[in-house]
């Protein structure tokens, strides 16, 4: 007991100097400074399949098309809220940055952009925080009749532009880019594939499908997904910072998560490519089912803690991991909250077994995974 006073007490010496540690300068003994701390916010996820889980942001913008922040600041802000990747897909038809800057310059335009030049500064930056820039750009049109559209792992954005959208997605294509859907329901009525979209698709040229997008979420568009063969994903679509978007309310930023065999960029394509994925936005977890089951059952410790002689009992549900989860029983017709990194206690039947309904996972409109565990 007495050891554990002692470390307790030590516990609390250290916190209070580490909040009001100050260095004394070298050049200026008139001079302290204090210690700034800057963190990473670890997010625990388990890996599934003898895949690594990546958290990735397919989709984000920067000063050079309509984004606040510089792609500098995209990388810092990504290390921060614990990702392993992410692309940088500026407008290649909405930059009104541009204009604004000419202006502000009081320079003449200045002739065509390099649609090259905001990863560029991402990829130069990205190493010294062990972050992965994904090259990409944005084909940006009318979102009634046409949509926009992500291109992936590109080589040269400036090849890309066309007048018209399928002729720009076969130019990504021929730079072998994966190509995604962006939040197929913003500034619309409904959340029905666009024509232009669905041409793409019957192409072959459609890899992936946002089921999340900022804080929109499109049930249907999971199962438009999954019907063609492509990846889910949610991605922050991130104009302004995570702080003033996402981190300031207390939640994580929108995530797809992508099981890959190592963190490296060509094992994300190829993951991207197999449609390992999940998309994660507001606490929200989508994508195939088997994938929400695997990831949902590796999630959680199940474990008896009392069993009764009719052979029904007590069970202990540990939750590994930082995201939240909403589980629902038979016999209980509300949510019960599994909260991030803790446990809690629920009773089983005679035959050993709970089924649990995961009820912030979706495969499709209200279709939620159910899983049976045997204890
Ligand atoms: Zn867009
Ligand atoms: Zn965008």
């Amino acid at each position: 007991m007495k050891q554990l006073i002692t470390l307790f007490g030590a516990a609390l010496i250290c916190a209070g100097l580490s909040a009001q540690d100050r260095e004394q300068a070298s050049e200026n003994p008139d001079l302290y400074r204090h210690i700034r701390d800057v963190a990473r916010k670890e997010i625990l996820l388990p890996d599934i399949d003898g895949y690594k889980t990546l958290k990735t942001d397919l989709h984000a913008h920067t000063f050079y098309s309509d984004g606040d922040c510089s792609p500098e600041y995209r990388i810092k802000e990504a290390w921060r809220d614990g990702l392993d990747a992410i692309a940088i897909t500026d407008h290649i038809e909405y930059r009104p940055t541009d204009s604004k800057m000419e202006k502000y310059l009081q320079v003449e335009k200045r002739g065509e952009t390099d649609l090259n030049v905001s990863v560029g500064l991402a990829q130069k930056l990205a190493p010294s925080y062990g972050i992965l820039v994904i090259p990409g750009t944005e084909i940006t049109r009318n979102p009634r009749e046409i949509g926009h559209f992500n291109a992936l792992f590109t080589t040269d954005n400036n090849k890309i532009p066309n007048d018209d959208p399928l002729v720009a997605i076969r130019n990504a294509k021929a730079q072998d880019a994966i190509i995604q859907i962006n939040h197929p329901g913003w500034a619309r009525n409904d959340a029905l594939l666009t024509e232009p979209a669905k041409q793409a698709l019957a192409e072959g040229l459609v890899d992936g499908i946002e089921s999340v997008n900022g804080e929109e979420f499109y049930p249907r568009n999971i199962e438009d997904a999954l019907n063609n063969n492509c990846y889910v994903c949610g991605n922050t679509d991130i104009h302004d910072t995570s702080y003033d978007f996402y981190l300031q309310s207390g939640s994580y930023r929108n995530m797809t998560l992508v099981f890959a065999e190592d963190a490296t960029l060509s094992a994300i394509k190829d993951a991207l490519l197999a449609r390992r994925t999940l998309s994660y936005g507001f606490g929200t977890i989508s994508g195939p089912k088997e994938l929400l089951e695997k990831f949902f059952l590796a999630s959680i410790d199940f474990k008896k803690i009392s069993v009764k002689d009719n052979g029904s009992g007590t069970a202990l549900l540990t939750n590994k991991t930082s995201f939240t989860y909403y589980i629902k029983v038979p016999g209980c017709s509300v949510n019960i909250l599994l909260p991030a990194l803790s446990s809690i206690r629920l009773g089983f039947g005679q035959d050993a077994k709970m089924q649990i309904t995961v009820s912030n996972m979706y495969y499709g409109v209200d279709k939620n995974p159910e899983v049976v565990v045997a204890l």
